[in-house]
């Protein structure tokens, strides 16, 4: 639940920040929220005592500790998160750079759900209508992001950069624990896609004359990504509608 709450708090960090960047000014966001921005984000995550919040299945997964299973189930909903509003803001904007990056999260998902199935972990997303999540500050998020990116088709961007940078965090700080090499394997993959997305979201917003300026990923990350053209060799998908020319 520690990384749930982290990412919360970044994600809201990050949501005041694009509404300052991208201008759309009163949105009924800050108000409601500030309570919970205070927090220093990055703070490395505490889980000194893996067994006391774990995943009840986790004490009898074999190579997985509670907190490893605990960030497989997260993924699988934070990648639904990036799916679901994708597909929502696709619906509103008809952009094709969020059905295409939609299409990308789904693998994501499924990627994920693979290892949740390999790790006998009970999977939280199942059947569950797009922008419905088990876990509450997913839900949170997902509401407001999509407020939020209702706002303008800039803002709807300035949404997507924030979330893959969210992802981009959070999987960086998964893979720095000691974790499985294939639970390794999937989320490394899921970190290259989602650089290809930031750099395709930031593109869109340089294209309609705005600047991105990361809200949760220091300056040097975000400057070597984006200066970087996915040399991990992640899928690609995302670049598609990116525009070139752009300074990064
Ligand atoms: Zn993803
Ligand atoms: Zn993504």
């Amino acid at each position: 639940m520690s990384t749930g709450m982290n990412t919360s708090q970044r994600i809201l960090l990050g949501a005041a920040a694009v509404v300052a960047v991208v201008g759309i000014g009163a949105v009924a966001y800050g108000a409601a929220n500030d309570p919970v921005v205070t927090a220093a984000a990055p703070t490395p995550v505490v889980e000194a005592t893996p067994a006391a919040d774990a995943v009840p299945t986790a004490a009898t997964v074999e190579g997985l500790s509670g907190s490893q299973a605990e960030g497989l189930v997260f993924m699988r909903e934070e990648e639904k998160l990036a799916r679901d509003v994708y597909l929502t803001l696709a619906d509103m904007w008809g952009v094709p750079v969020f059905t295409n990056i939609a299409a990308a999260e789904q693998t994501h998902m499924d990627s994920v759900l693979g290892l949740i199935d390999a790790y006998e972990l009970e999977d939280p997303v199942g059947d569950s209508d797009i922008g419905v999540f088990a876990n509450p500050e997913l839900q949170a998020m997902y509401d407001d992001v999509v407020e939020m990116g209702s706002e303008s088709l800039e803002a709807a961007f300035g949404v997507g950069a924030l979330i893959e940078e969210v992802d981009i965090e959070d999987l960086a700080d998964y893979l720095q624990e000691p974790i499985p090499a294939d639970v390794a394997m999937v989320y490394e993959r899921l970190l290259s896609g989602s650089e290809n997305h930031l750099r395709s979201f930031v593109a869109q917003l340089e294209s309609a004359g705005s600047d991105y300026t990361p809200s949760v990923l220091d300056s040097d990350t975000y400057g070597s990504i984006l200066s970087s053209q996915g040399q991990r060799g992640g899928h690609g998908a995302g670049n598609g509608a990116g525009q070139n020319g752009h300074n990064a």
